[in-house]
């Protein structure tokens, strides 16, 4: 039976954070859905589409073991429906470990076959989420190295800063 994995997240924008954790989870399932999921009612920096977009663009087009997709409906039925039974998370400060304690444990009560999965973070992108880079990004500072280049312009284009 295959591995698969679905990845959920916000993404917006993906940031090499993000990047890390998906070039890892590579290497341990068959597969891996990167799930932009949102929520209509929620405001964000960058569109469904535009962040599936730049998703795609990162991580080139000839991975054929990853796959990107958006959802607005309950995780666990999108997990069931892809036929995978891994969700993926990535873990940095001990910040982020009770809201996905809280997460792990709701899902696994909705659905007992689906587990999560955590990654911790590799040590350079400790401090990297997407709000602290828009944050930086928004006043005019430089998140050179935190997002891959074609996040970084994209960035600078909506916040018309261009160099
Ligand atoms: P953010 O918290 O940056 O807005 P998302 O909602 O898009 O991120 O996060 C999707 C998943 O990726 C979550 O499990 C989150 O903990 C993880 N993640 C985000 N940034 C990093 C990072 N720098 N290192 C490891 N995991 C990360």
């Amino acid at each position: 039976m295959k591995k698969i994995a679905v990845y959920p997240g916000s993404f917006d924008p993906i940031t090499n954070g993000h990047i890390d954790i998906i070039t890892r989870a590579l290497r341990m399932f068959d597969e891996l859905i990167v799930l932009v999921a949102y929520n209509p009612a929620k405001t964000s920096l960058f569109t469904v589409e535009e962040r599936m977009a730049l998703i795609r663009d990162v991580l080139g087009r000839d991975e054929q073991r990853l796959h990107v997709d958006c959802s607005a409906g309950l995780l666990v039925d999108y997990v069931r429906s892809r036929g995978a039974n891994v969700i993926l998370r990535g873990l940095r400060a001990v910040s982020d470990f009770e809201y996905e304690f809280q997460m792990a444990l709701i899902n696994r009560r909705l659905n007992r076959d689906v587990e999560t999965v955590f990654l911790m973070t590799g040590y350079q992108w400790f401090y990297t989420s997407s709000n602290l880079i828009k944050e930086a990004a928004s006043l005019g500072g430089s998140v050179e190295g935190l997002v891959p280049d074609a996040v970084l312009a994209r960035l600078q284009a909506k916040y018309n800063h261009q160099k």
